[in-house]
């Protein structure tokens, strides 16, 4: 079986001491990829020497940590980005947080910087991902209007209404290693057509163990969506990395 982790954080300092360990565990439980977020400026800097140390392995998708953005930090990644967009594989994620951001104001100043992301996708011909935290509509609605690439949703978790304009545009969605969890995630799971469905870990977030989450854990994801679509666990290895090589165009 050859798995993928369309969506993870291996720069962040939980996998500070042991981030080699990590990404070979990967490759023993059948990875043949991963795509690590930046979350900032620093953050960048930092996936770039990851990438390089394990080029071929380890992609870099360009983003931001939503919530706390501000437009001085916005311009930096954008700049970043520009400058090493060869190496990018996508921009994201970015998007919309209405889960950290609860006032009207605060979350009306996440779309001008949504929109210059947006923009630079566009510029760089790159996907986008998304992060939507409980604002999945606003968001498809932005990029509705917006943007004609190849966008995920990533850790979807809008309910069904969403997920089926999610199918509609002809998007994907990422699911976590633990989506069983989650209603919305299961409705969304048996909404797309699987060939639209990516799965992640998001480690070190969002663990199926008592444990970090890490990204061996996607076979965790595996099992998961295999039992609830009543398929093998081979055919939906091969459907969600075939899925993620071709959105992430490796
Ligand atoms: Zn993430």
């Amino acid at each position: 079986m050859e798995l993928f982790d369309s969506h993870t954080h291996v720069d962040m300092r939980h996998f500070k001491n042991d981030r080699a360990r990590v990404i070979q565990r990967a490759k023993d439980a059948g990875l043949i990829g991963m795509v690590t977020s930046s979350i900032g400026s620093a953050s960048f800097r930092r996936t770039l020497g990851i990438v390089e140390k394990h080029q071929g392995f380890v992609h870099h998708s360009a983003g931001c940590g939503v919530s706390q953005l501000t437009l001085e930090e916005a311009e930096k990644i954008v700049a970043l980005t520009r400058k090493y967009s060869t190496d990018i594989v996508a921009v994201g994620e970015v998007g919309l947080d209405y889960h950290w951001v609860k006032d009207t104001q605060g979350r009306k100043n996440q779309e001008p910087l949504f929109q210059m992301f947006i923009e630079l996708a566009k510029e760089l011909d790159l996907p986008i991902v998304i992060h939507s935290r409980k604002a999945e509509a606003e968001a498809t609605e932005i990029l509705e209007k917006n943007f004609s690439g190849d966008v995920l949703m990533h850790c979807f978790d809008g309910p069904p209404s969403v997920a089926k304009q999610v199918a509609d545009n002809g998007w994907y969605i990422t699911l976590p290693a633990n989506f069983g969890k989650y209603r919305n995630r299961k409705d969304a799971a048996e909404i797309l057509p699987l060939d639209q469905i990516l799965l992640e870990t998001d480690g070190p977030y969002l663990s199926p163990t008592p444990e970090r989450n890490e990204p061996a854990n996607i076979l965790y994801g595996i099992e998961s969506l295999s039992k609830l679509l009543d398929l093998s666990d081979e055919d939906v290895a091969q459907a969600t990395t075939q899925n993620a090589l071709k959105f992430y165009r490796l």
